[in-house]
């Protein structure tokens, strides 16, 4: 087993379901003591510290993190993941449904950071990490709001990371492609053919299956970790080829 997080504290959102509660394992496989804020607290017993925190409310935000540099005593390592979606055209989502998922995917992302910031200025090995998407570089068909706000995230990991260099943070983002998370399970669910729309998803995908939790979480543990410490700004992309190779849905 590494250590390459041996000594440091790591915040992971959305840390008790799919892509977050593989970081969430990744992290503290490697050494890291790990908080997860979700709205779901009690199915992160993995967890170190495990604090019922709702992205979209900054006094929730700002109380979560006190709390984590209180009892664990130091943030060096802020996973910016939860995240929530929304299918269609421009025509599907009314404007509350824009306002709430820009409040959760992209400003939830921002108030987290914004919160750890002070903390993160301590820590000699200072990273954040958020999951943006796939939908923020590939126009996705029937993704227009989820796609615009995960490209906001891509936009302001850029932005955070050209502000805080000087200040030895960096900021990354990874963008997954389709996922096999509790997240797609509901989806399938709500299919009238399950199996065929999972085929369908697993089709989408240049490599001709969906990506794993546990393969999200290793590109977000090196974008997290000092063997990438001279990385920055970056999205990387766990797609099975989709973005780099611009690749196209079949
Ligand atoms: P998931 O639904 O399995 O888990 C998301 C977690 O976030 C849940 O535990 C949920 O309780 C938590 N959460 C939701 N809203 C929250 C809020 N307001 N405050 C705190 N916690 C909140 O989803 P997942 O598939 O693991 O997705 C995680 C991230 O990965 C999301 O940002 C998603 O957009 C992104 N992503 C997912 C896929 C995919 O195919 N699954 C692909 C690309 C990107």
């Amino acid at each position: 087993m590494s250590n390459e997080f041996s000594g440091l504290v790591a915040i992971v959102t959305g840390g008790a379901s799919g892509i977050g509660a593989a970081i969430a394992d990744r992290l503290q496989q490697g050494g890291a003591r790990v908080a997860v804020f979700d709205l779901q607290p009690d199915a992160a017993a993995h967890a170190d510290l495990a604090i019922a925190v709702d992205v979209a409310d900054d006094a929730s935000v700002r109380a979560g993190v006190e709390r984590v540099a209180s009892e664990l005593g130091r943030i060096d390592i802020v996973v910016n993941n939860a995240g929530i979606g929304a299918q269609g055209t421009i025509e599907a989502n009314s404007d509350e449904e824009w306002h709430r998922v820009f409040d959760i995917n992209v400003l939830g992302m921002m108030r987290v950071a914004r919160a750890a910031l002070p903390h993160l200025r301590d820590s000699p090995a200072a990273a954040i990490v958020n999951t943006a998407s796939i939908a923020a570089t590939a126009g996705l068909p029937e993704r227009a709001l989820y796609s615009a706000s995960k490209g906001a995230v891509a936009s302001l990991t850029r932005a955070m990371a050209a502000d805080h260099l000087r200040e030895g943070i960096r900021v990354n983002a990874v963008n997954p492609g389709t996922a096999d998370t509790p997240w797609i399970g509901r989806l399938l669910a709500s299919a009238a053919d399950p199996a065929a729309e999972r085929a369908a998803l697993e089709a989408r995908q240049p490599h001709g299956r969906l990506v794993s939790a546990d393969e999200v979480a290793g590109a977000v543990a090196y974008l997290a970790s000092p063997a990438s410490g001279s990385t920055t700004g970056v999205e990387l992309a766990v797609d099975g080829g989709m973005q780099e190779l611009r690749l196209r849905p079949a």
